[in-house]
């Protein structure tokens, strides 16, 4: 890139903000990647056209999305009480012809800002389930809580990381196995050892099984939760049927897939008091977090689900969770990585959140021998299923497995949540659209706005609006229209994180 190049990135930067932040400052360009003639052709022309500064406004409006969505139409705001038209827009007003909307994608590798913005409001969300704040009342922050971690069982021995020990040093009986491959593994593997995850023998590995297993494991966690709620009331002493006059069982999971292509749940799970007209009532106080963290070992323990084979051939087989089996109550658990502090809910949060997110970018997918055998066998099961006589589609349940071939015939969602857990990511959403709504309306209006007063207002249920959207819009494509601004949109969006990790940084040292 050219010094006159860098230096028109540098002096078209949006105003510096006052806050200090190196990375706004008049002499600090954006870091790009090293350009081709073409990509440095384009980015010359952009920078120089008379649409450059609309351009930039369209990026700040999408939050430096790399892909947006291009629309074209118009929409009214009505007041539904009085019917009068209260604003309008149109995609023709836009400098550009043209409105740009977030692409949403949750990879990183996809869209940097929009997979950042999804991490924050998974954050947040849980967060919210933990500590309170945005809707959820303060005082679950006081409700026992549990953080768990529930694995898939054996389908046979693959090589793994071991903290560093010997894979499978010694076993008793034969060290072959009968396809006269080893049965024995004495490597330390590290991290990035591509064996890890792998069978020791793929023909000895039980992969109809783990396809199975990991095609109910939605219901299995179902079992899981039901009989969790049977424990905490025959713990309380009441019947489960009556459970809810006294306590409900809250819970935000993650699945994350492992190298041996199981997903495995990472979960908080909470115990509330009961529902009241405006929040919760205290959990029982006879049901502590040690208590629960207990429940819920003997629940994922006990859980049993018994399933069809795959075809009259197949057997049917009983599902459970493996017997590695993590439940630490938080605030009362020492932290693995620094044992002389306890575990706090902002930590397991985190925790879940990184999950969260990790599971968004990174599907499991990979192609290792064992996963393309994984794959091969699922579309395998799926044939099989459906290739059945008399068996109407609806009672062969393995015969949809080839649609999830590519997710290694896993169905579930990533992250779900019980309904009271928190808010939902879609509130959250609705809500940043309202603040925009808002922000935009009283710049014209020249009156300064206070948004932390108004988070409950944002966060409100759709059926509270009074004002209603009526628009007709048409999908005109997606992406910008070249490379350079889809380098400049990413290099834009490498900045904001930079600057809000600037900030996080300032906050600690202010609270230090
Ligand atoms: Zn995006
Ligand atoms: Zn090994
Ligand atoms: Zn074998």
């Amino acid at each position: 890139m050219s010094d006159q190049t860098r230096a028109a990135v540098t002096t078209t930067r949006p105003a510096p903000v006052p806050d200090g932040f190196p990375g706004h400052r008049e002499h600090a360009p954006l870091d790009l990647p090293p350009l081709t003639p073409r990509l440095e052709e384009q980015l010359c022309d952009l920078l120089v056209s008379r649409d450059f500064d609309a351009w930039s406004e369209a990026l700040a409006r999408v939050g430096n999305c790399a892909h947006p969505v291009k629309l074209h139409g118009h929409s009214q705001r009505i007041d539904t009480r009085t019917g009068e038209i209260l604003s309008s827009y149109s995609s023709a007003f836009e400098p550009l012809g043209v409105t740009h909307g977030w692409c949403g994608n949750r990879r990183a590798s996809v869209c940097p800002s929009c997979s950042r913005r999804y991490a924050a409001d998974t954050f947040h969300l849980i967060r919210a389930g933990v500590a309170g704040g945005k809707t959820v009342p303060e005082t679950v922050a006081d409700n026992p809580l549990v953080f768990a971690t529930l694995t898939a069982p054996s389908f046979g021995h693959v090589h793994g990381h071991r903290n560093g020990r010997a894979c499978r040093p010694r076993i008793r009986g034969p060290r072959r196995c009968e396809h006269g491959r080893p049965t024995t593994c004495g490597v330390r593997h590290d991290q990035e050892d591509a064996l890890l995850g792998q069978p020791l023998c793929g023909d000895c590995y039980d992969y109809a099984s783990h396809l199975v297993w990991q095609w109910w494991v939605p219901q299995l966690w179902k079992r899981f939760t039901i009989g969790l709620r049977r424990l905490v009331a025959k713990t309380l002493g009441i019947p489960a049927t009556r459970l809810d006059e006294i306590a409900t069982v809250q819970y935000a999971k993650v699945a994350e897939y492992q190298l041996r292509g199981l997903v495995h749940f990472h979960a908080l799970i909470r115990l509330d008091g009961p529902k009241t007209p405006d929040g919760f009532a205290p959990a029982p106080a006879s049901l502590d977090a040690a208590v629960l963290a207990d429940l819920v070992r003997q629940a994922a323990a006990g859980v049993r689900l018994t399933v069809p084979g795959v075809d009259a051939d197949d057997p049917a087989r009983t599902l459970a969770f493996g017997a590695q089996l993590d439940t630490r109550p938080v605030r009362l658990s020492r932290r693995t990585d620094d044992p002389d502090r306890t575990l706090t809910p902002g930590q397991v949060a985190g925790y879940l959140a990184k999950y969260a997110t990790k599971s968004a970018t990174d599907t499991g997918d990979s192609d290792s021998p064992h996963h393309r055998r994984i794959r091969g066998t699922a579309r395998h099961l799926a044939d099989r299923a459906a290739a059945q006589d008399g068996v109407p589609a609806a009672e062969a349940p393995y015969a949809k497995l080839g649609d999830w071939v590519h997710m290694l015939g896993f169905r579930g969602h990533f992250g779900t949540k019980s309904r009271r857990y928190s808010i939902t990511l879609t509130a959250l959403r609705r809500a940043r659209q309202r603040a925009q709504a808002l922000i935009a309306q009283h710049r014209a209006e020249g009156r300064p706005l206070d948004l932390a007063a108004l988070e409950t207002d944002l966060l409100a249920d759709e059926q509270e609006e009074t004002t209603l959207v009526l628009g007709h819009w048409t999908y005109v494509g997606t992406g910008w229209n070249t490379d350079a601004q889809t380098v400049l949109a990413n290099a834009a969006a490498a900045r904001a994180r930079e600057h809000d990790q600037w900030k996080a940084q300032r906050r600690r040292e202010r609270t230090a």
